[in-house]
């Protein structure tokens, strides 16, 4: 395979290292080079052509290379780059965070920015403890997390992170979160059908706030969707439960919608379905359209306050990144939450998204080796199972995601599983044509797939 690899992809490897990846895999598939994006397809040096049907890690909401956004970019590029935030703002900066005031659930009138979803975690987390510390609450220095939480990568937001293929190894460098068991719909261990569940399985989190409340500062949660733990869904009866919790118990709630706001299951934010509003509400990928690295974190005047005195009194929050309100991404973010309203895309995201839902289940619930296609919003799941029955899942040495992978990039088709699940998360351009052929590639490699297995 080495000696059929072009130029840039020799290149790349002699120095590049790329994120989330076995660099020996790259021995029987190089990375492919892109040259560039137009909606929904990526193309590479050979001008073959892929489907983005994962939008590029969950970031790109309108398309490769949106001819407004690139306008906008281009625009407030040669106006002002970047300006340090401390004690300066700008105009963008400004507009952005009254829009994202007005956009997002009730109370949440603050504002503060960082620069990817890791980050706004780390933030949130750090306010809720020094919250607790200048309330004189300084025994709550813990963290309640779900079992298969994704929060991102830094060793604070591993720590709150349930998903042991990549927090196991870094264990002894982590906080000590209290670990409780989240929803579990596809194997629900109460047998609940998720339509008219009551959530019983919320009194896990129960258990454990009766247990460590006066020690616990906040409970951190991805809303109805645990993403990167394999597209898990959940109904919105569960937050709704959650947020009755936090107030009895005094704990902040930190909703991480950095995977699921700005859309994708369905709402402007996730929260939104079960009529609820944390503490803190992180936001980035989709932020920026998929553009520029930016994130967000919102909270209260109740969490403000507490922050908020004479500077001798030391409650300042001292926390900063270098490229903290940068001007382009906060002009790109304006631009991004302008195409929401211009083109009416929650309403096209419906649309969208039922006929998805519809064709997606007639094509793949037959399937001897499918166990469950769910959707919420514009993602779409297909769990593969080895037993239908069981549910047995097949072993993760067997990689079928990845094997499945790569028999769909052969197709130009972008679909990069998590697992055993493979999952659609497409750009809201995606038209109901596009919507036909990422359906029926998927299908050919799936059957492919096991028609040689
Ligand atoms: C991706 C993700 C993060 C981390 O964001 P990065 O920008 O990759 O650091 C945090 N939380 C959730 C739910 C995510 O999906």
């Amino acid at each position: 395979m080495i000696s059929t690899m072009s130029d840039l992809q020799k290149r790349d490897l002699n120095h590049v290292w790329h994120p989330c990846s076995q660099m020996k895999d790259y021995e029987d598939l190089p990375p492919i080079v892109i040259k560039k994006g137009k909606g929904i397809y990526l193309y590479d040096e050979n001008d073959k052509e892929y489907i983005d049907a994962v939008s590029s890690w969950w970031v790109n909401l309108f398309g490769h290379s949106n001819e407004r956004i690139s306008k906008a970019l281009a625009d407030q590029a040669f106006q002002l780059e970047h300006v340090i935030f401390a004690n300066f703002t700008h105009e963008p900066a400004v507009l952005l965070s009254e829009k994202l005031v007005q956009l997002t659930p009730y109370g949440l009138h603050k504002v503060f920015f960082a620069d990817n979803g890791s980050s706004a975690i780390e933030v949130a987390l750090k306010m809720s403890f020094q919250y607790h510390l200048q309330k004189n609450k300084p025994k709550k220095t813990r963290f309640l997390a779900l079992t298969d939480a994704y929060h991102g990568e830094t060793l604070g937001a591993l720590s709150v992170g349930g998903v042991d293929l990549y927090n196991k190894v870094f264990r002894p460098l982590l906080l000590d979160t209290v670990r409780a068991q989240g929803p579990n719909c596809f194997r629900c261990p109460f047998n609940e059908r998720s339509e008219s569940c009551n959530v019983p399985c919320i009194s896990y989190v129960e258990e454990k706030l009766k247990e460590h409340h006066q020690e616990l500062s906040a409970i951190i949660i991805e809303p109805l969707i645990q993403a990167a733990a394999g597209m898990k869904m959940y109904p919105p009866g569960y937050l709704k439960q959650l947020k009755e919790l936090c107030e009895k118990y005094d704990v902040h709630l930190i909703a991480d919608e950095v995977a699921v706001g700005f859309g994708r299951t369905g709402t402007m934010f996730a929260c939104e379905q079960a009529g609820i509003s944390p503490d803190f509400m992180c936001l980035s990928k989709g932020l920026t359209g998929g553009y520029l690295p930016m994130s967000v974190v919102l909270t209260t005047d109740e969490v403000y306050d507490a922050f908020y005195d004479d500077y001798e009194t030391m409650k300042a929050f001292l926390h900063s990144h270098s490229y903290t309100g940068n001007p382009l991404t906060c002009r790109v973010a304006l631009e991004v939450l302008k195409i929401f309203e211009d083109e009416k895309v929650l309403d096209q995201i419906k649309e969208k998204g039922a006929y998805m839902r519809e064709l997606a289940i007639r094509t793949f619930e037959g399937h001897p080796f499918v166990g469950e296609y769910r959707q919420t919003g514009m993602v779409g799941a297909i769990e593969l199972v080895k037993d239908k029955e069981t549910k047995e899942p097949f072993p993760s040495k067997d990689r079928v995601g990845y094997q499945i992978y790569k028999i769909a990039l052969e197709k130009g088709l972008l679909l990069r599983p998590l697992g055993n699940i493979l999952y659609f998360m497409p750009p809201y351009v995606i038209t109901k044509d596009e919507i036909n052929i990422m359906i029926e590639k998927t299908n050919e490699a799936i059957r492919e797939f096991f028609a040689n297995d």
